[in-house]
């Protein structure tokens, strides 16, 4: 599939649930969601189906997300059922890693290929706060399981926020022991997000990835670590996306840096996003959407062609410049990041 812009899109996110087990300060209100009805949210039928005509279009890659995807029952049966639609030649999942440990195996045994897991920071107090509960000795757990169940690669994605002061190099340091692929994110300011549930982050705590970088190399010396250096594209993990990867000399994984703010990604975008009520979006900062549900509860697979068609259409060469706080009103949790 081509878009207008000449951009190969061979790959969906989904996401599955907007619930979640964990209520992130950047992510989520205190209280939770507005939820949605059991009957607004795709079945797994309605998935699979929309899986099976993308890939006759030229989808190769699945992402499923949400909301916390773990948390929806029937989630392995999922996987599994995506993974054997003819064409797709990977399947993967974002999670936030707490029920990963008992899943593992059995994700692995539907047929997913891999995973990245979500994780901002180590401390397990302000993992707490960050998460509103969250124990992050799961998550570890979680992390340690997939590499054990040969997941490949996994990754570990945390976004940096400045007033939360992570320690860049004690995660950029777990990548040196373990294949991880620790990736830094900056942080969106976008939905409800940009108040953060009364944590009043905003367009200053967002952090350039080159800043990040370098606080890591400054941290080499004492820490007896070489600098990181850019890893060329064979080293670098499968479905590497938008990010750029470094490596500090013969670690067994990489660092990973994703800009979406500080350096304009657009050009490479591959992607459409599903929610999981079955709005297409085009782009991740724009609430354009489109109804996928409708057709695929009452219309024919030529009609949910013409719907994917048509986003591929309407997908922005580029986002703006600056996104502002509440530019966009949908929060991460419904589209999946
Ligand atoms: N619950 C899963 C998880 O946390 O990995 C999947 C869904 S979550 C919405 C997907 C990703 O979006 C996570 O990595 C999360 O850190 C990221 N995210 C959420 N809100 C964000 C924001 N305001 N800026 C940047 N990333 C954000
Ligand atoms: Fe849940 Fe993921 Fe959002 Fe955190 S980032 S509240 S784990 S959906």
């Amino acid at each position: 599939m081509k878009d207008a812009h000449g951009r190969t899109i061979d790959y969906l996110r989904i996401s599955l649930t907007d619930r979640c087990n964990l209520r992130c300060v950047y992510c989520m209100p205190a209280d939770g969601i507005v939820q949605v009805s059991h009957d607004d949210v795709l079945r797994y039928d309605e998935i699979v189906r929309l899986v099976r005509v993308a890939a006759r279009m030229g989808v190769r890659r699945v992402r499923l997300t949400g909301g916390e995807p773990l948390v929806r029952k029937g989630v392995v049966d999922l996987v599994r059922a995506v993974s054997q639609v003819p064409g797709i030649e990977d399947v993967s999942l974002t999670t936030n890693g707490i029920a990963l440990a008992r899943m593992a195996p059995a994700l692995r045994e539907a047929g997913l290929h891999r995973v990245n897991v979500s994780l901002d920071t180590l401390d397990t107090d302000d993992y707490r706060a960050i998460t509103r509960g969250g124990d992050v000795r799961k998550v570890l757990e979680g992390i340690d399981a997939a590499l054990a169940v040969g997941f490949n690669p996994v990754k570990v994605n945390a976004v940096a926020v400045r007033s939360l002061r992570q320690d860049y190099f004690r995660f950029a340091r777990l990548s040196v022991d373990k294949p991880l692929h620790v990736r830094f994110i900056e942080y969106m300011p976008i939905g409800d997000s940009a108040g953060c549930g009364g944590a009043g982050w905003g367009p200053e705590d967002v952090i350039p990835c080159d800043e990040i970088r370098q606080t890591i190399n400054d941290r080499c010396a004492a820490e007896g670590l070489e600098p990181l250096v850019p890893v060329d594209d064979s080293h670098k993990p499968t479905g590497g996306g938008p990010a750029r990867y470094y490596q500090f000399p013969d670690a067994l994984g990489t660092v990973g840096f994703i800009s979406p703010l500080s350096r304009h990604f657009c050009g490479d975008c591959n992607r459409l996003r599903i929610t999981s009520t079955g709005g297409l979006r085009p782009c991740l900062f724009s609430d354009n959407e489109l109804d996928l549900r409708s057709v695929l509860r009452n219309g024919s697979d030529e009609d949910v062609r013409t719907v994917l068609s048509r986003a591929l259409h309407t997908k922005p060469e580029e986002h703006e410049e600056t996104v502002h706080a509440n530019e966009t009103v949908t929060n991460m949790n419904a589209i999946g990041g």
